[in-house]
């Protein structure tokens, strides 16, 4: 059967992102493909400006600056929480809402989604998950998957990260900080734009 994609036939593949939670998960999913997994963190590479206006361009430029600047092939992910309520907000925002002058809060982030829906009665929302899989010569592959949910309050379950324990998927009574991250890890945003990119990109690989 024809692909219309490339076909990533490398060892090792650098994950561009500083976020262990993410990492994590990707790491996870890469597992049985047996490829050599690296993070931008573990190589001291710089975090460039997000400045893209969608989750693909986000993804794509961070997957090309990990890229160029290490000389690996590059897996970016760019990802977030948009809330119909509040036009889509954190969106590809989700990160910032959590920075504080030491790092990163989440609690600081939850509270402001709840605070911002104040008595609107619509919670739905969706998580995205953007990932551009960068190669040497500067060839990108996109791929993007979202899963509904609504926003519960108040927060709830210790697992997963950032958003989790508000966001409850559509036919689950348990947030995503509640449920077992092998749950998760075959639902999520992530999982199914991982899938795409897997099924389309990595034809060769038989784990
Ligand atoms: P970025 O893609 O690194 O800019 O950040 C995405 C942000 O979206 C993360 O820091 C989390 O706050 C949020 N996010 C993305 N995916 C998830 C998830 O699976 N669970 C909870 N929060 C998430």
């Amino acid at each position: 059967m024809s692909n219309r994609y490339r076909q990533f036939t490398e060892d090792c593949l650098l994950v561009a992102s500083h976020n262990d939670g993410k990492v994590k998960e990707i790491a996870e999913l890469l597992k049985p493909l047996k490829i050599i997994v690296m993070s931008s963190k573990q190589l001291g590479l710089p975090e460039p400006i997000e400045d893209g206006e969608t989750f693909i361009d986000n993804a794509v430029l961070k997957a090309r600056s990990a890229c160029e600047i290490s000389k690996f092939p590059s897996l970016a992910d760019d990802s977030g929480l948009v809330v119909s309520a509040l036009a889509g907000r954190p969106g590809i925002y989700s990160a910032r809402w959590a920075e504080t002058h030491t790092g990163r809060d989440f609690q600081k982030a939850i509270s402001k989604v709840h605070r911002e829906l104040g008595k609107s009665e619509d919670r739905s929302a969706e998580f995205v998950c953007a990932l551009a899989l960068c190669w040497p010569d500067g060839h990108i592959e996109c791929f993007q998957g979202k899963i509904c949910g609504n926003i519960v309050w108040p927060p709830r379950g210790t697992t997963g990260f950032g958003y989790d324990p508000i966001f409850q998927a559509v036919g689950d009574n348990l947030t995503f900080a509640e449920i077992d991250p092998i749950e998760k890890q075959k639902k999520s945003h992530r999982a199914i734009a991982f899938n795409e990119m897997v099924n389309s990109c990595f034809n060769l690989y038989d784990g």
